[in-house]
């Protein structure tokens, strides 16, 4: 934090190197304050900020009783925040406060200014240890730093997808140096598999959470090793099982060598499962024998699956996985072939290879999907683990995922709320009860709130194709289709995600009359905004964008079609809460959670989805629409998709638009702000980031905690 700041705004600095400015809307209003259009520019990150702004501006700042007193304001609520008194964990349950949930995670999605997140795994991760910092869970974060990042979608003159990286920028971003050559003299040196890998360790810090982060991009290593946290998801599988192995089995060294002791491990997802192999390997070297390590280890924990699409799941070769971790089973009291066992599991080819779910599965006691239906799935994928088990036995059970409401509630709904809700409202934001008092807001605030947030978006739209067009030469199509013609007026419908064929984005344009007729209803326009990226290794998902672009250049839709670049956190929050109608259509049951719908709901965008993940147990009738609720089992995929863009173009020309352009004489429509506030209602507190993770807490971690201190005790 080498940042030169006036003496009376030094703690600015350290502010901006804790994300919790993120959440809390006076704190990011500091900075918004400085300098609103550098602000924008940097895309929200203070770190930028403070190193850009012009020395004159800090100085006015500096003696503005305003943003003094506001920023004194700040200061207090952040220290209190820092010293985590009065929260729910530390009143309920103070005697637990040294037993440290170690969450690992291959990406933590916290903000943009971080790119080591490629989507909703990570953002998940991110909110997930937002809201242990806001309870006060004793948590700690491992992961990576990619120094490349996760790529930058660019939309070629042709339509196409086109990935760009960029070396990260460490000087600009909330990231600290903790164990790299500067601040220790050399990185941490980790001896895995056969040799030394030396990493650099880097910490953020969200409130008094912190993550620690490893980067193998050092002088010290061989150029292979340097490459292994390039990028996120990149490389072959010699790369990834590497990848894995410096998270799993060098992420438990790193906490040692930091000297944190934690009670519990929780695993999200499989790519971390080789932490619980290390754990095993430490405990049969301390003298326990492999089974009892094997009893600990599970009891202590918490594996987090996220994937009911099969090709999902990573899996190894078993002679990579020999090659890698020969003589490694030796120090944990194991021969090759119960090593092997471990993680072995039929694959779709028939072989058998080493499994990171089946491994995870195997070793954690504390098992779950992300949703009901995700869990159910689960139950049936894995039933070969548990051969002696009826399917519903199957241990998996499943947490909803949820949002960290602060992060993604708009600051102007915010406002609503805490005049409406009372000033407490985020501190009580589970309670279901709470929310019988959204009908006090006024159906005329709500809805010029609404109006105004989507004006931002467009605005934001607008603002980013001016850019290009001025400063990068984009072709007048390209400023077209990246939503200049789109009207404010329109019914607006919300469709990002990343571009994979399950979640059939084209579905829409299946019948383009029909869907012409829709959008260019005289009297009641539609208009339908995407984003999203595919990975760069799938073909048949970088198709996609390509002619979901190509439709969009289409002068038959008539702009009504938009395509929003480079989908992240930043573009994220101006869609969820910019649209009138969120959508959500892949092929059920292959959307474990879905967390997008959630983030639109908090902030009064109806969800229209088809009946899984989250939105099954969501849906109640009243809140947003469902699509095909009784669907029959369908024969073919075909079927199903035809079924399925029929009863969308149903829903849109029946109700959607109807109650959204019934208006009545103050041009409000009652109907569609009625239906605004059953959607927040019955979404904001139960699928948000704070009823998930006391559900972890209650019905994972705290028996976990006690199984560890069983163990101590023995
Ligand atoms: C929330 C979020 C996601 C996940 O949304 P899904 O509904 O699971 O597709 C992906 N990307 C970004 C940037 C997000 O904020």
């Amino acid at each position: 934090m080498d940042i030169e700041l006036p003496v009376r705004l030094g703690r600015l600095g350290e502010l901006a190197y804790n994300v919790w400015w993120s959440w809390r809307p006076e704190a990011s209003w500091l900075f918004e304050y400085l300098d609103p259009a550098l602000w924008e520019l940097t895309y929200h990150n203070p770190v930028k900020l403070l190193r850009q702004i012009s020395p004159a501006k800090l100085d006015a700042a500096a003696v503005d009783p305003v943003f003094l007193r506001r920023m004194d304001g700040v200061m207090l609520s952040f220290d209190r925040c820092l010293r985590g008194s009065g929260t729910w964990f530390s009143e309920q349950y103070p005697h637990l406060a040294s037993h440290t949930i170690a969450y690992f995670s291959a990406e933590f999605g916290v903000h943009s200014s971080l790119p080591i997140y490629s989507g909703g795994l990570g953002i998940l991760a991110g909110d997930h240890c937002k809201e242990a910092n806001d309870l006060g869970l004793p948590l700690v974060g491992v992961g990576f730093v990619y120094p490349q990042g996760y790529f930058h979608q660019r939309i070629s003159p042709e339509g196409r997808q086109d990935a760009v990286y960029e070396r990260f920028d460490y000087n600009a971003a909330p990231i600290e140096p903790l164990i790299t050559r500067e601040t220790s003299g050399r990185p941490l040196a980790l001896h895995l598999d056969g040799r030394t890998i030396h990493v650099s360790v880097w910490r953020v810090r969200l409130g008094s959470v912190s993550l620690f982060l490893m980067d193998t991009d050092v002088e010290e290593n061989e150029p292979w090793d340097r490459e292994l946290s390039a990028r996120l998801y990149g490389g072959d599988q010699e790369t990834r099982i590497r990848q894995e192995m410096v998270l799993g089995i060098g992420g438990v060294r790193l906490l040692e060598t930091l000297g944190i002791r934690p009670a519990i491990y929780h695993a999200n997802e499989g790519h971390a499962a080789f932490l619980m192999l290390e754990r095993l390997r430490s405990l049969v070297q301390s003298g326990m024998s492999f089974d009892s390590a094997v009893e600990h280890v599970r009891a202590t924990t918490v594996f987090t699956t996220h994937t009911p699409v099969p090709a999902g799941h990573d899996a190894f070769p078993f002679q990579l996985v020999e090659k890698h971790f020969d003589g490694y089973w030796d120090s944990m009291g194991l021969d090759r072939e119960s090593f092997l066992k471990l993680g072995g599991h039929e694959d779709a080819h028939g072989g058998m290879s080493f499994n990171m779910t089946a491994l995870a599965l195997r070793l954690a006691g504390h098992r779950n999907g992300v949703s009901e239906v995700h869990g159910r799935v689960s139950r049936n994928m894995w039933t070969s683990i548990w051969p002696e088990l009826q399917e519903d036995e199957v241990p998996i059970s499943s947490v909803t995922n949820g949002v960290h409401t602060p992060t993604w509630v708009a600051p102007e709904i915010d406002r609503l709320y805490t005049k409406h809700l009372g000033p407490d409202w985020l501190q009580k934001h589970d309670d279901p009860t709470l929310w019988e008092r959204i009908d006090a807001i006024p159906a005329r605030d709500l809805w010029e709130v609404r109006q105004q947030l989507k004006r931002k978006l467009l605005a934001f739209m607008r603002e980013r194709a001016r850019r290009g067009w001025m400063s990068e030469g984009r072709s007048p199509l390209h400023v077209l289709t990246a939503g200049t013609l789109l009207n404010p007026e329109a019914l607006t419908i919300g469709f990002a995600r990343r571009f994979a064929t399950y979640k059939r984005a084209l579905l829409l344009f299946s019948d383009i009359e029909r869907l012409k007729s829709i959008l260019h209803n005289e009297w009641r326009p539609v208009q339908i905004i995407f984003a999203g990226k595919a990975h760069p290794a799938d073909g048949p998902g970088q198709a996609l964008v390509h002619q979901v672009n190509e439709l969009a250049r289409d002068y038959n839709l008539g702009g009504r079609i938009a395509f929003v670049e480079d989908y992240d956190m930043h573009v994220a929050k101006y869609l969820y809460r910019g649209v009138d109608v969120w959508m959500n259509n892949p092929r059920p049951p292959l959307e474990a959670s879905g967390t997008s719908g959630q983030k639109a709901a908090l902030n009064g965008v109806p969800h229209l989805s088809v009946l899984d993940g989250w939105w099954y147990e969501g849906y109640q009738g009243t809140n947003g629409w469902a699509i095909n609720a009784d669907v029959p089992e369908y024969a073919t995929d075909d079927e199903r998709d035809e079924a399925d863009a029929a009863e969308i173009y149903r829903l849109l020309e029946e109700e959607v638009a109807p109650l959204y352009f019934d208006r009545d004489a103050d041009g409000i429509p009652r109907r569609w702000v009625s239906l605004v506030k059953e959607a927040i209602r019955l979404a904001a507190p139960v699928y948000s980031a704070r009823r998930m993770v006391k559900e972890y807490a209650t019905r994972m971690y705290l028996p976990a905690m006690a199984a560890a201190e069983q163990a101590e005790r023995e």
